[in-house]
């Protein structure tokens, strides 16, 4: 019991009711106060004010509906009566929390409330025996649940990194709009992911988790590579071989904005999207690393011409046409360029990894290799041209040393040296 518990305790209720009177309207001194009634000398006027009853309201809580109270102010401030109470600290005893802190908990209870009805869209079972290797969006789909699947096949996780795609939320949004998958706020966890807006609620695509229904689903086999004589193929259909395209196209876009920022450079417009029309056809040519080696080429001539020329010279406008130049001038005089290494430059994702480990099973090598055409349901995988000379594993020899590595529990090698990836082999087989 506290000292001021024992105090009211002695006191009793019709000593402490007529001590409380006094205090607010008799103008006795502390002192006196404390003489009169037996009060310990420590007894300023804050326990003093401890000792009275808490001031009962007459609004209820909002949570719960009982009775709120709210402590008493001391004497001393001007106005301050009997009837006077600290309105931020008015409290529920029942919920053990102040009128503040409930009222946010109801908003918070009713928001929750509202997003989960607006969002709580079943998704359309998808039969995975009919997802479909020529479409796009059914390989984005196959990827987006390898990397992000969960809860027995009922929901993806947030997409949280920007995969290296071109149009991949196009992709998800096609997606959504086939209904198979759909926001969820059926996780508090993510709730942060949804905002709300004047008339309803939005969400952010890399923020929120998606539901979605499979029916008959099973681990993706990965595609295994045939060998003929030195070439090499892999069975693939036409929108897998639309995913390797536009994560190549993606690779190189994201180096060349991360150029142009370098530079302090902003550009949006023709230009641009020249280059990118342009990369469809550059790719079936050029490996991702061959093309960014380029833009690096230009872009350090575009920084000299700036360095030295007119003001107009100095804009990314500019830049952007060099870059742009150049890669018309290397597809139509069949430039032989090399490579640099574009992976120190922009960070790739699970989403590639995942891609390059199952439907083209090919590791990082794939930056150094041009996009081949599908013909007869196959690809022929073309050589990897590394920088300085240096070759690339094979992809026999990539699926060779990751079925070893699997085998024995140890690391692979990273594939982008043909030499180690051999010595690997060779040390572990
Ligand atoms: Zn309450």
């Amino acid at each position: 019991m506290s000292r001021v518990d024992e105090v009211r305790a002695e006191l009793g209720e019709d000593n402490v009711n007529e001590l409380m009177d006094a205090y607010y309207t008799s103008g006795l001194s502390l002192n006196d106060l404390r003489e009169l009634y037996d009060l310990p000398k420590s007894f300023t006027d804050k326990k003093i004010v401890e000792l009275f009853p808490m001031i009962e309201l007459d609004d209820g809580c909002p949570l719960c509906g009982g009775a709120l109270f709210a402590p008493r102010i001391s004497r001393g401030i001007k106005d301050v009566s009997a009837d006077s109470y600290y309105k931020d600290q008015v409290f529920c005893p029942n919920c053990g929390k102040t009128r503040q802190q409930a009222m946010r908990e109801l908003e918070e209870f009713e928001r929750k409330h509202r997003l989960r009805r607006a969002f709580s869209i079943e998704p359309k079972e998808f039969e995975w025996a009919k997802r479909n290797p020529d479409s796009l969006t059914s390989t984005v789909f196959e990827v987006l649940i390898e990397v992000r699947g969960g809860g027995g096949n009922t929901y993806l996780g947030p997409i949280a990194d920007q995969p290296l795609l071109f149009g991949f939320i196009d992709a998800c949004k096609a997606l959504r709009g086939e209904g198979y998958i759909q926001p969820t706020a059926a996780f508090d966890k993510w709730l942060s992911g949804f905002e709300e807006e004047e008339d309803g609620f939005s969400f952010y695509w890399y923020k929120v988790p998606f539901a979605i229904k499979l029916k008959g689903y099973t681990a993706h086999e990965r595609n295994p590579i045939i060998v003929e004589g030195d070439r090499e193929y892999v069975a693939l259909g036409q929108g897998e071989r639309e995913y390797w395209l536009r994560t190549a196209k993606g690779l190189v876009l994201a180096y060349l904005d991360v150029q142009l920022d370098d530079a302090c450079y902003e550009y949006e417009g023709p230009k641009r999207e020249e280059f990118e029309t342009l990369l469809d056809t550059m790719l079936l040519e050029y490996s991702p690393a061959q093309i960014t080696s380029l833009i690096w080429n230009a872009m350090a001539t575009a920084e000299k011409h700036a360095e030295e020329g007119p003001a107009y010279k100095r804009t990314g406008n500019w830049a952007m046409g060099v870059v742009l130049n150049r890669a018309k001038k290397a597809l139509s005089e069949h430039w032989d360029l090399h490579p640099n290494f574009p992976s120190r430059t922009v960070e790739d994702t699970e989403f590639e990894w995942n891609f390059f480990d199952v439907h083209v099973p090919i590791g990082e090598t794939w930056m150094y290799r041009s996009v081949p055409e599908v013909t007869g349901g196959c690809i022929e995988i073309k050589h990897a041209k590394m920088p300085k000379g240096a070759d690339a594993a094979t992809a026999a020899m990539i699926a060779k040393a990751r079925e070893i590595a699997w085998r024995i529990g140890t690391g692979e090698p990273d594939y982008l040296s043909y030499d180690e990836t051999d010595r690997f082999i060779k040390r572990y087989e």
